[in-house]
């Protein structure tokens, strides 16, 4: 601020706190990209990142596993035990799907009752073995409604697609993944199947 002589007598700051703005950005940005029941990357994030692995494969000469997981007659859960519970089940899921995987590797919730596996540096064998055991893991959980006295455990049914990455795309990807899911539930659920070319 100048004086009638233009001499500079004082100044000014002005200051704005935007800690409140920036962490509202933040929600809206995790949001966007995460599920809010699980707190897994939404099917936006998990597509962004398949993606990229798959160009980073095509680089690499490497491959990459892709797998969808749908909960076993997941309806007969909500039905007898109740919506809230069924999400439980989710969360507790979707933990262990976690901690079973590597850090390079992601686990998306899809929607609803099904989650995507992406593993880079995988192939489908490579897959097949990690998937049995996490269907194993899975499969002892013991769940406690407590509307019962009575345990149960939830099955899951895998698909995996495995390509020669040189000639395929997001979406064939996808679609053999979802393939080797039906017929594994068309086999008869809790079980692991590969796509085959
Ligand atoms: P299948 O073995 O063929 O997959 O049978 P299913 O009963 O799991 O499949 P279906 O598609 O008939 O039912 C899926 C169920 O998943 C129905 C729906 O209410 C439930 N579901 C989807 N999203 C959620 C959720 O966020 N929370 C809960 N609790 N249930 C959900
Ligand atoms: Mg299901
Ligand atoms: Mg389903």
């Amino acid at each position: 601020v100048s004086d009638e002589n233009g001499v500079i007598r004082h100044y000014l700051a002005v200051c704005e706190d935007i800690t409140q703005r920036r962490q509202q950005q933040e929600k809206i940005l995790h949001q966007a990209h995460f599920d809010s029941l699980t707190q897994l990357p939404n099917r936006f994030l998990a597509l962004d990142r398949l993606s990229q692995c798959i160009m980073e494969a095509q680089r690499n000469n490497d491959s990459v596993s892709v797998l969808f997981l749908d909960l076993d007659d997941f309806k007969k859960v909500n039905d007898k035990f109740g919506h809230l519970f069924g999400d439980d089940v989710l969360k507790v899921i979707a933990k262990k799907l976690n901690e079973n995987l590597r850090s390079i590797d992601l686990t998306g919730r899809w929607g609803g009752e099904e989650f995507i596996l992406i593993l880079p540096d995988t192939n489908a064998k490579q897959a097949q073995e990690i998937i049995d055991r996490i269907r194993k893991n899975i499969a002892n959980i013991p769940f406690s409604p407590s509307s019962t006295s009575k345990k149960f455990n939830v099955t899951v049914s895998f698909g995996i697609s495995e390509s020669n990455l040189a000639d395929v795309s997001l979406h064939d990807i996808l679609a053999k993944a979802d393939q080797a899911l039906y017929s594994a539930k068309t086999k008869g659920r809790n079980q692991v199947v590969v796509h085959l070319e």
